[in-house]
C-alpha cells in the first residue's frame, strides 16, 4: 500500500502508509450502518468465507491500483497481471483516471491512488482507503472515482452504497489535505456490469452537501457505539457479515414464508420489495454453511461433495495435436476451434472512450432482448406492456385475487 505525503504532495517519492485495519463502520459499510446501526455488533467476529467474486475483486483492485501507480507515478514497477481479465480492468481503470488527469493543467492537479485517511477526531473507527482521487486546483473540483469489479450487483452513484462510499472518501480526502472544493464529482466506474448510463457514472455534489455528510458520519458512527443498537433489515443486508445468523433477517424471512399463502396484488408488491433481503439471507446462509463444512463441522443431512468435474488435456496443446493426428487420424481443422469474436463489452475494454463512442454509433452493435423481467418501478428502465391474448385478458382476474383497494 502506498501513500503520498500531505500538501505539498510529492508524486515522485511515495512513502509506505501506516497499516490500517479495515473499519467495521468505514466507507464500504457506511450505508449499512446508517440504516442498521446494530450490524456493527451483529457482524463482529463473524468470518464470512471469501466468495469467488470477492476474491477476484480484491485481486483486480490490487492490480488496477498497481497499474495506476505505474502509469501516473512512474516510481513503481509495471504490475504482473495474473490473468487477462484483471489486465483488461486495470488498463480500463487507468484510462478512466487518465481521462480526468489529462484534462487538467499539469501544475494544477494532484492525485492519490489507494490512499488511506483517518478521521479519528470524528470517530475512532472512521478511516478508510480511497481507490483514487484527483484534485483540480484551478477549478477547485475534487474527483473521487471508485472502481467496482463486480458484474452481478450494479452499483449506483446516485444512492445507496455507491453514493455513501464515495461521499465518505470525499470527506476523508478533503479533511486530510484541507481541500474545500466548489464541486465534488463522485464517480462509480464499473466495467463488468451493464448499466443504461454506461460503465462510468458521475454525481456532482456541493461542499455544503459534503459538510452535511461529515455530520452524518459522526451521528451514524456514534449510533453504532451502543451494543444494543437496533437491527433493521433492508437492501443493505446484502454484504452484511451478520446475514447468515441475523435474527432480524430470519424474522423477516419467516414472516414472508408464513404469509406467502395469502398473497393479493397489493401485498405481492410489498413482498417483492423484500425479496432481495430474503435472497441475501439464503446466499449468506449457504456460504456460511459451506465454510463450516470445509472446517470439518458435520451438518446433519448434508455433506461436502466434489462439483461436477471438467475433463482437461494432460499435455500441452502441441503435444495433444501431435498425438491426435498421429494416433487418431484427425486433421488440425478437426482438432482446432475457430477463434471467436469477443463480446462488445470485452472489445470496449480495449478501446479509448472516444473509440467506444464511435463503436456505439457504428451500427455494429445491437441489443438483443431476451424476454422481460419484473423490476421495481424505481429501476432505471422503461416499462414494457405485456402482450396479452384475449383469453388471458378474460381470465387474469381469476389468477390473483384483487383486494378491495386495488380492484377499484
Ligand atoms: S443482516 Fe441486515 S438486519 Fe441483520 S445485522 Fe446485517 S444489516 Fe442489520
Amino acid at each position: 500500500m502506498i501513500i503520498w505525503p500531505p500538501v505539498p504532495m510529492s508524486f515522485c517519492k511515495p512513502i509506505a502508509a501506516p497499516v490500517v485495519t479495515h473499519s467495521p463502520i468505514g466507507a464500504s459499510s457506511f450505508w449499512r450502518i446508517l440504516n442498521c446501526p446494530g450490524s456493527r455488533w451483529a457482524g463482529a467476529g463473524i468470518e464470512r468465507p471469501p466468495l469467488e467474486a470477492a476474491e477476484f475483486g480484491t485481486l483486480a483492485h490490487d492490480v488496477a491500483a498497481a497499474a495506476a501507480r505505474f502509469a501516473f507515478f512512474f516510481a513503481t514497477k509495471e504490475p504482473v497481471y495474473p490473468d487477462n481479465e484483471s489486465r483488461l480492468i486495470a488498463t480500463w481503470w487507468v484510462g478512466v483516471l487518465a481521462a480526468i488527469w489529462d484534462s487538467l493543467l499539469p501544475d494544477m492537479r494532484k492525485m492519490g491512488i489507494e490512499e488511506s485517511f483517518s478521521m479519528a477526531d470524528l470517530h475512532p473507527l472512521a478511516h478508510g482507503t480511497a481507490d483514487a482521487w484527483i484534485y483540480d486546483l484551478l477549478c477547485e473540483i475534487l474527483y473521487v472515482p471508485d472502481l467496482k469489479t463486480g458484474r452481478g450487483h450494479v452499483v449506483e452513484v446516485e444512492e445507496a452504497s455507491g453514493y455513501h462510499q464515495t461521499m465518505y472518501y470525499a470527506v476523508g480526502v478533503c479533511r486530510k489535505y484541507g481541500y474545500r472544493p466548489r464541486e465534488i464529482h463522485l464517480i462509480i466506474a464499473q466495467p463488468r456490469a451493464f448499466h443504461p448510463e454506461g460503465a462510468v457514472r458521475t454525481k456532482v455534489v456541493t461542499l455544503e452537501e459534503l459538510e452535511e455528510f461529515e455530520r452524518l458520519i459522526v451521528s451514524a458512527s456514534e449510533a453504532t457505539d451502543d451494543p444494543m443498537a437496533p437491527l433493521n433489515a433492508g437492501e443493505w443486508c446484502h454484504f452484511c457479515p451478520a446475514a447468515p445468523t441475523c435474527p432480524r433477517l430470519r424474522e423477516q424471512a419467516e414472516q414472508m414464508i408464513a404469509l406467502s399463502a395469502q398473497f393479493d396484488v397489493a401485498t405481492l408488491g410489498q413482498y417483492l420489495d423484500k425479496l432481495p433481503q430474503l435472497k441475501s439471507k439464503i446466499s449468506a446462509l449457504e456460504s456460511f454453511a459451506y465454510s463450516q463444512a470445509t472446517k470439518g463441522i458435520k451438518i446433519p443431512g448434508w455433506m461436502l461433495a466434489n462439483k461436477r468435474g471438467t475433463r482437461v488435456w494432460t499435455e500441452t496443446d502441441e503435444k495433444v495435436i501431435e498425438m491426435l493426428e498421429l494416433f487418431f487420424g484427425l486433421t488440425r481443422e478437426q482438432i482446432l476451434k475457430e477463434p471467436e469474436v469477443k463480446s462488445p463489452t470485452q472489445i470496449e475494454l480495449l478501446l479509448t472512450s472516444d473509440q467506444v463512442k464511435d463503436l456505439a454509433e457504428s451500427g455494429l452493435i445491437d441489443t438483443k432482448i431476451n424476454g422481460t423481467v419484473l423490476v421495481p418501478r424505481s429501476a432505471k428502465k422503461t416499462e414494457v406492456l405485456p402482450k396479452l391474448d384475449a383469453l388471458s385478458v378474460f381470465t387474469k382476474r381469476a389468477h390473483i385475487p384483487y383486494n378491495k383497494e386495488t380492484s377499484k
